[in-house]
């Protein structure tokens, strides 16, 4: 009894004191038949919000159904063209999955598919196996996920920063700002403060720190503080402004490179953001639209030309491939925040990934702070989802830990049809090399055979 007593202490679940050992076998959740689990279809809607949420669902033999969103301002389709490759396969084999739909994925919105699929199919396993998706990708060293307030720009410093304290009177602890140069063109009175391309001359560039300090005033100079959207910036105006916003102490600028030289994604041109950010002591950095570590983040952070990523969980890859973007930036010294306009099923498929990282990562973005409906999308979670600038990580319910409002959702369609049947999707529609045949050919007998046909 005593060496029955000790095991249970040591191994847990697995052996039961007063029953004796039982084989790890048995303690598997064996509810859903895992090995016979296979993808049925693929179906979906889009909220009309303030950016469309394109949402999925991915359907089993088993009746366990998995929740996905396409990248914010995108559509569904990108994520439907990929059914025909997943019908049929056991949505468990989630790299597997993965690896196969990988080729119809690229950067920007063109990310939202695949993405959107490694979503529904963490969910999937989280219920299967009865554990919160941030299980399967490692483990929970977050319980709260710390959120940045995004925060809409005026043209005059004292009412954007009325603006932030309101953001601040709602509970939020990290800021972020819309810094567009152009919103210098909004004040008649000011002359000589944009070039002919609409970048800030020195003169401008002095009115727009004005917003800043005028922010700093409201939530205090140590309080976390970033900016974005700054105009059609090169590399040298990058710089300038850059060096202009140093003694504001920002957490990071964000995106300053607008014009592609090397490519057509200035986000991929490490070189060029490796020359800003050695040039500055202000935390430079970009990603929200870049999909994957191998041929998206890695040069970025592998030349460590970047201080700070941006990944957006519904474009970056979805779960695993965030987790493996982030352990990445680990190793490599650079921070990682995270971008977020979409709805409360990405946002929670980023929760949980988060959750699972380290202290790289600094904060992540909610884009619908003013939208009253965004967390009566979904139920099974406590609300409110954010609360004094933090989201708590769910523990207790399997997958991402969330069910559809379906009475609310039905409210906001951006278009008639709620996970409607999707029978234009059963055919391939997207693919690599296929095999064709039969072909035209001489059989063994010397007989033509023209076998190209739909008898
Ligand atoms: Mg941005």
């Amino acid at each position: 009894m005593l060496r029955s007593a000790a095991a249970a202490a040591m191994f847990g679940p697995l052996f039961k004191a007063t029953e004796g050992p039982v084989s790890a076998q048995q303690t598997v959740n064996r509810n859903s038949a895992p090995s016979t689990l296979k993808i049925t279809d693929m179906r979906a809607c889009r909220v009309a919000a303030n950016y469309d949420y394109p949402l999925i669902k991915i359907y089993t033999n088993q009746g366990v159904y998995g929740l996905g969103e396409v990248r914010d301002a995108g559509v569904e389709g990108i994520a439907l063209i990929l059914k025909a490759h997943l019908v049929g396969k056991n949505p468990l084999n989630i790299e597997q999955n993965l690896r196969m739909i990988r080729q119809f994925s690229n950067h920007g919105r063109m990310g939202g598919g695949f993405s959107a699929v490694d979503m529904a199919l963490h969910d999937i396993a989280g219920k299967v196996y009865n554990v919160p998706a941030w299980r399967l990708i490692g483990n929970k060293n977050h319980d709260r996920i710390r959120i940045y307030a995004d925060t809409t720009s005026h043209w005059d410093p004292k009412m954007y920063a009325e603006r932030m304290r309101k953001r601040k009177e709602m509970g939020l602890t990290f800021f972020k700002m819309d810094l567009q140069s152009s919103i210098l063109s909004e004040r008649k009175e000011l002359t000589g403060v944009l070039n002919e391309r609409g970048v800030c001359t020195e003169k401008g560039l002095g009115y727009l720190c004005e917003y800043i300090a005028a922010i700093r005033d409201v939530i205090g100079p140590g309080t976390p503080l970033a900016a974005d959207h700054f105009g059609p910036l090169n590399v040298n105006d990058s710089i300038r402004y850059a060096k202009a916003f140093e003694p504001y102490q920002l957490s990071w600028a964000e995106d300053l490179l607008q014009i592609g030289e090397r490519n057509q994604y200035p986000y991929l041109n490490w070189q060029a953001y490796k020359t800003i950010s050695d040039a500055t002591t202000t935390p430079v950095n970009t990603g929200e639209d870049i999909f994957g570590l191998e041929g998206g983040f890695k040069e970025l952070l592998d030349h460590r030309a970047v201080d700070v990523i941006h990944p957006d969980i519904e474009t970056s890859g979805g779960l695993l491939e965030t987790k493996r973007i982030a352990d990445h930036a680990e190793l490599c010294g650079v921070r990682v925040a995270m971008h977020h306009a979409g709805s409360p099923i990405g946002g929670f498929a980023g929760y949980h990934t988060v959750a699972t990282m380290g202290n790289q990562f600094l904060a992540m973005e909610n884009h619908a702070l003013d939208m009253p409906w965004w967390q009566d999308l979904v139920t099974g979670l406590p609300k409110p989802i954010i609360e004094k600038g933090y989201v708590k990580v769910p523990d207790d319910r399997p997958g991402l830990g969330l069910e559809l409002n379906d009475a609310v959702i039905k409210e906001h369609l951006r278009r008639p049809g709620y996970f409607e049947p999707t029978p234009h999707f059963d055919d391939v529609l997207v693919s690599g090399f296929r095999t064709g045949g039969p072909w035209p050919h001489y059989d063994e007998n010397g007989k033509w055979c023209n076998c190209v046909s739909y008898e």
